[in-house]
C-alpha cells in the first residue's frame, strides 16, 4: 500500500533548480523559454568567434579542494554556498562547480595548455550555489564564462569589456541605458595588504557601528564589509579608506591604460571604488555590468584580472583575466524590457487532409528541408490526422508563414497548395516533383 502511494506521488524539481521549457509550454514563473536561450547561445557563438575565442567544456563536478584553494576559504561561496558531497563509491570529496574559472584553470594546468602561448577561451553551462532562491537568483543557474590566459597587458582587459558590449548590442541592449559598466582596480596583493590594514584600523575604531556579519568579517575578510548590503552601514562604508589611494604607479598605469582604451571607443563607465567582487583571486582590473531593472539581482556580468590564480592552483605563473555572465538574469532583463526577439516559428506547416497518401507528403517535405526550409508536418494519431479545421488551427498557432495543403485534387495533379497564413498573398499551386525550385519562396521574409 505504502509502496503504491510512493509511486503515485508527483516528483518535482529540486528547489531553486529550473526546467528551461520550449515557448509552446505555458509556465507561471515567467522564466525565459528555450527559444530565447538558443538565440542567446547563437549570438554568443557569433560574437565571441569574431574576437577569436575558442570553446571548451570542463566537468560539472570537481574536487572540493579546487574551490577551497581557488576561491578562498572565507569567501561566501566556499563558506556557505557549495553543494559538496562525498562520493559513496570511493570517499572522494567532490563539489558541483559554483563557478567556472577554477575548473578551467585546473584543466589548463593539467593539459599544459599555455605551452604554445596565450589562450582565449569560453564555456557555458550550469553552476550551483546554495542560495535563497528568488527572481534572478537560483541554486542551479547558468553562466557564460570567458577567459583570456597568459596575457598581462591592459589591452585584453579592455577587449573583455568591449566583447561584452558587443554582445549587448547584438542582443538589442543599449549600454548606458539598459546596462551600465562599473570599473575598479584592486591593485596588487601588497597594495591590498596595506589598504586592508588601514581598513581594519578604521573599522576597529567604529566597532560599535558594525553589524554581526561585519564583525565576523573584520579580521577574516574585511574587504567584504565594503560589499555589505546593510543600509545602516552605508555611511560608515562610504567614509572608509579607499584602495585607490594605496595603489602604486604600475597599478595606476594599468588602470589608466584600460580606461584610455574604453574612452577611445566612447564607452561610458563609472569608477566604483567599492566594487570588490566575491572571489579572493582578483587583482588589478575588476568590472561589473549592472542593470537597474532586476531589483537587487542587478549584476548581469562580472569579472576581472586574476594574475595569481594559476600559480596558486599549482601551475606555472601566468596572468589571466575573465568574466562570468548570468544567463538567466540577462534573459530576464531582455524579457522585462520587451526587446524584440527573433521567433522560433517554422517557415511552413504541412496540412494533411484525412486520407492523403503520406509517402508522397513525406518525400516532398524531406526535399524542402534539405533545401533549408523548416516544415512542421501535422502528424496524426492512431485514427489519422484530424479535421482540416483543427489542422489549420495548429498551423496558425505554430507561427508558420505558410500552410502547405496536400489536398486530394492538388495531389492528383502532382501539386501542393501553398497558402499564406500571415499578411497578404494568394494561394498558389507548386509542383511536388521539383520542390527545390520553389523552396526559396518559403524562405523569403
Ligand atoms: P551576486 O552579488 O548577485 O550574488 P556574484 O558576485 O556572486 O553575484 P559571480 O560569482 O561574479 O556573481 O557570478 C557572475 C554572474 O553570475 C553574476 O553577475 C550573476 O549574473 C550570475 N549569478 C551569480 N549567482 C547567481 C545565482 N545564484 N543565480 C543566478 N545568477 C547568478
Ligand atoms: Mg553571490
Amino acid at each position: 500500500m505504502a509502496e503504491q502511494k510512493a509511486k503515485a506521488a508527483v516528483l518535482a524539481a529540486v528547489k531553486g533548480m529550473n526546467d528551461i521549457l520550449p515557448p509552446s509550454v505555458p509556465r507561471t514563473d515567467r522564466l525565459p523559454d528555450s527559444a530565447l536561450w538558443q538565440w542567446f547561445e547563437t549570438t554568443v557563438r557569433s560574437v565571441l568567434g569574431r574576437y577569436g575565442y575558442q570553446y571548451l567544456l570542463t566537468p560539472i563536478v570537481e574536487p572540493t579542494a579546487l574551490f577551497v584553494r581557488g576561491l578562498g576559504e572565507v569567501t561566501d561561496i566556499v563558506e556557505k554556498e557549495m553543494y559538496s558531497f562525498v562520493d559513496s563509491m570511493n570517499g572522494d570529496k567532490l563539489t558541483l562547480r559554483p563557478e567556472a574559472t577554477a575548473g578551467i584553470v585546473r584543466a589548463m594546468i593539467e593539459h599544459n595548455a599555455l605551452y604554445n602561448g596565450p589562450l582565449r577561451i569560453w564555456t557555458l553551462g550550469p553552476m550551483f550555489r546554495h542560495e535563497r532562491p528568488q527572481k534572478g537568483r537560483y541554486r542551479q543557474f547558468h553562466q557564460l564564462d570567458v577567459e583570456a590566459l597568459g596575457f598581462a597587458g591592459p589591452d585584453v582587459d579592455a577587449e573583455m569589456i568591449l566583447m561584452a558590449r558587443a554582445l549587448w548590442r547584438e542582443l538589442g541592449l543599449v549600454e548606458g541605458r539598459h546596462v551600465r559598466l562599473e570599473l575598479n582596480s584592486l591593485g596588487q596583493p601588497e597594495e591590498r595588504r596595506a589598504h586592508r590594514e588601514a581598513l581594519v584600523r578604521y573599522f576597529e575604531q567604529h566597532a560599535d557601528a558594525l553589524d554581526a556579519d561585519s564583525k565576523r568579517r573584520l579580521h577574516s575578510n574585511p574587504l567584504r564589509i565594503l560589499d555589505s548590503k546593510n543600509e545602516a552601514m552605508q555611511a560608515l562604508i562610504e567614509a572608509a579608506p579607499k584602495l585607490m589611494d594605496f595603489l602604486g604607479a604600475d597599478s595606476l598605469a594599468h588602470f589608466d591604460a584600460v580606461r584610455a582604451m574604453l574612452d577611445a571607443v566612447g564607452l561610458e563607465y563609472r569608477v566604483n571604488p567599492r566594487l570588490v567582487r566575491g572571489m579572493d583571486y582578483y587583482n588589478l582590473t575588476v568590472f561589473e555590468w549592472v542593470t537597474d531593472q532586476l531589483g537587487s539581482q542587478g549584476t548581469v556580468c562580472g569579472g576581472g584580472r586574476y594574475d595569481g590564480l594559476i600559480e596558486q592552483l599549482g601551475g606555472k605563473p601566468a596572468p589571466a583575466v575573465g568574466f562570468g555572465l548570468g544567463i538567466e538574469r540577462l534573459l530576464l532583463l531582455i524579457q522585462e524590457l520587451g526587446l524584440p526577439v527573433p521567433g522560433a516559428a517554422p517557415h511552413a506547416y504541412a496540412v494533411v487532409p484525412p486520407g492523403t497518401p503520406l509517402p508522397q507528403v513525406v518525400a516532398a517535405l524531406e526535399a524542402l528541408r534539405a533545401a533549408g526550409v523548416s516544415v512542421l508536418q501535422h502528424a496524426g494519431g492512431k485514427d489519422g490526422p484530424g479535421s482540416m479545421k483543427s489542422q489549420f488551427k495548429r498551423a496558425d498557432a505554430s507561427g508558420a508563414r505558410y500552410a502547405l495543403v496536400f489536398g486530394e485534387t492538388e495531389l492528383a495533379q502532382g501539386m501542393v497548395a501553398v497558402k499564406p497564413l500571415r499578411g497578404e498573398g494568394e494561394q498558389v499551386l507548386r509542383p511536388l516533383a521539383a520542390p527545390t525550385g520553389w523552396a526559396a519562396e518559403l524562405l523569403r521574409a
